[in-house]
Order: structure tokens, then sequence, then C-alpha cells
């Protein structure tokens, strides 16, 4: 006891225990990616077109004492290239290194890389899944979940459903595919746009007049929409309570952004293709998308999406990040959501048939009665991953989209 009355003596033994471990345990000893993928006979249409293959990269880091880390890198509709960048150029970057050092290791792909040859995509996509294997071993060698490591606490984050589901195709048929989604607890659902604009209002209107005010209606557009597109659906949109517009234009057209978002109260979202907190500032600062959405396994791993947020605090936004293929992204979403003081929704992924959610690792997540997800106290990511699939499924060259 101090001179105050309080008890300051901690527990040796446990402080022994937490540094039994040597730092030259976290040697990297191995960098790995592997692009995987599965083919697909009846996947959805969206504005980008119809889903023939489902394509990921699986990142592994081999430590010296042993503790395995896995990433997701996005596959880019390139997944081949975005592991032979990890494979070679990033990995001569990062060895020798040290997994603990993740801050640094990042600096380095910034130094080496993304300042002096620019903010090429497959390098931030690389990186995103080297550093979410960082942050995997670091929880796996503390026996922590991911959130903890990150400040967050236990509680369930809001989830919507979405990934590559609820595409283009007759209204009744896509009320059919919703049923059950919100049977099992969703209050929320993302329905794909970017057709013609009285094809995307009969869908948007189908669903509505199905489930009634009580279910959130979010609208994704892929890029598909041009100002004229924009102008003709607002109205309807409005007017059937849609929750937000993502992605209306490609990243950049900076000015339809800002158009369109002076032309309704409809909250813009966009934030999947943009890359690092350097390109998030603009989004920002810009002002004209409220809703904010970092993939983890694109903008730049769990450190740059942490900063993001960030970012976003300062100016009263929420993020809602994009879900990438595997259960490995998706689990270090909703530790970010945990951890954050202004997370909005997990995008659920309830694409039919990924085996990258099911197969390659344990399921991430179940959704709750009240449409929450939550991570489970496991270390790390808290998912495992069976190697074998990995090598039961290699890539698939050609297309993803036809
Ligand atoms: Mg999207």
């Amino acid at each position: 006891m101090n001179t105050h009355g309080v008890v300051t003596a901690e527990p040796q033994e446990l402080i022994n225990q937490a540094r039994s471990h040597q730092r030259s345990d976290f040697d990297i000893v191995d960098i790995v990616a592997t692009p995987i993928s599965v083919a697909l006979t009846n996947g959805s249409q969206l504005a980008i077109g119809r889903a023939v293959k489902r394509d990921a990269v699986v990142v592994k880091i081999t430590t010296r004492c042993g503790i395995i880390g896995y990433g997701e890198a996005h596959h880019a509709r390139a997944a081949n290239v975005v592991a032979e960048t990890i494979n070679t150029a990033l990995r001569d970057i990062l060895m020798p290194g040290s997994a603990l050092d993740v801050v640094e290791l990042w600096d380095r792909i910034y130094t080496w890389q993304l300042r002096s040859h620019g903010l090429g995509a497959a390098a931030v996509i690389g990186m995103s899944g080297i550093d979410m294997a960082l942050w995997d071993i670091r929880g796996k060698a503390v026996g922590w979940p991911l959130y903890r490591m990150l400040g967050g606490s236990p509680t369930p984050v809001q989830a919507y459903a979405g990934g590559v589901a609820l595409g283009w195709q007759a209204p009744s048929s896509l009320v059919n595919e919703a049923v059950p989604l919100v049977e099992s607890g969703y209050k929320a659902v993302k329905l794909r746009v970017g057709d013609t604009a009285a094809a995307d209002i009969s869908r948007v209107r189908a669903v509505r007049e199905h489930f009634g005010d009580d279910l959130t209606i979010l609208v994704d557009a892929n890029t598909g929409y041009t100002m004229e597109d924009v102008r003709r659906v607002l109205p309807a949109f409005q007017e059937l309570g849609v929750a937000w517009l993502e992605e209306p234009f490609p990243a950049n057209d900076h000015r339809s952004y800002r158009m369109a978002s002076e032309q309704t109260t409809i909250p813009l979202a966009a934030g999947e293709n943009h890359y690092t907190r350097y390109e998030f500032a603009r989004l920002i600062e810009d002002g004209s998308v409220s809703m904010i959405q970092p993939d983890v396994a694109k903008a730049g791993g769990i450190t740059e999406t942490m900063r993001i947020a960030g970012l976003a605090s300062a100016s009263k936004l929420l993020i809602a990040p994009h879900s990438s293929v595997t259960g490995l992204s998706q689990a270090a979403s909703i530790h970010v959501l945990m951890s954050i003081d202004n997370a909005r929704y997990f995008e659920a992924d309830v694409t039919p048939d990924n085996p990258f959610r099911e197969e390659l690792t344990s399921s991430p997540f179940s959704i709750s009665p009240e449409g929450t997800v939550a991570m489970t106290e496991k270390p790390g990511l808290g998912v495992d991953v069976d190697e074998s699939f990995i090598e039961r499924h290699p890539f698939i060259p050609g297309k993803n989209f036809v």
C-alpha cells in the first residue's frame, strides 16, 4: 500500500507471464499469401455483372515462436497479382522484421512502396492482409480477442444483411430472398440498385410494401449511376424511406457526390474503394458522404481502419465497414466496430454459398434476434483457419463477373 492507501502491488506472477515471451520470439520467419477460388453456378447479379466465381487471398505470417497469424487481402479481381505483390515486393520490405512492430512495418511499406511508388491498389490491399495477420498474432500472443487489444468492449454491434446478395431480380424473387434474412433477425437489408431507375424503384417498393416501415432499407449502386439516374431515383427512394445510398458514383467523382448530396436528405455512403487515411481525409473533408465504409481488407488493414475511424469521429461521422469475402476480414470488421466510438453497422455477408465464410474459417458471426453480432473471447481474430481448404481451392484464372 502506498501513502494514499492505494494497493499498488500487482500480482507479479501475472506480469512475469506476460513477459515470458522474448522479443525475438516474434521475428517474422515467413510471409505467404495464397490466392484461392470457388466457382459459382448461380451467382447474384449486381451493377458490375453476374458473379461467376469467388476469389480471396489468404495471408499467413509465421513467427519464430510458432504463433501464426492469418489475414485477408481483398482479391481486387486479380487475386494472383495481389498474392504475388505480397510474396515478393512487400515480403522483401518487411523481412527481416518483428511481428510486434505493427505500426513500424506499416510505415515501412508506406515509405518504400506507397510514398515513393504511388498508392497502387495491390500494395495497399496486400498491406491490409499483412496488418490483419500481425494483429491476429498479437492477440494470440497475449490470449486476448482483437477488440480488447484495440480498447473495445464486448457490446454487440448492429448488423445489416449485405454481401453479394439481394441483387437484381424480379421484385417478388427479391422479397423471397429477404424473408428468411428478416426472420433470422436482421433489422436492415441492403438492396442492389444501379439498374434502370424504374427497375430499382420497383424493387425497393416491393421490399418496403412487404416488410413495412420497421425494416431499414439500404441501397447500393456499386458506382453504376450517373447524376441523371440519381435525379430520377432520389424522390422515390426518399418517399420509400431508404436509409442510405451507397456508391452512386466512382470513388473519385467528387463533383457528382457533392451535387447529389445537395439534392437529397438521404445519406450517401462510400469508402469501399478508398485506400488509406489519405484518401479518406478528402472524402471526409468534402462533407458529401455521411456513412464512411472502409474495408479492413482493402483500406490498409486494422491499423489504418482505426485511424480512418478516428478521422471520421472528429467530424461526427459513422463507420459501416465494407465486408470482404472471408471470415478473417469479417471477424476483423466486427472487432473494429466493437472498438470505436462511431460504429454504425457491420455488413453481414449473407452471400449464398460462400465457403470462404463458412469453411475456410470457422463461422465469424451469427445474427442475434436483436439484429446484432459480437465476437467471442477467442484470442486474435477469433476464427480458426482450415489449411486443407486452401490446398483444395487453388486460384481459378478468368473473370469474376460476366
Ligand atoms: Mg458496396
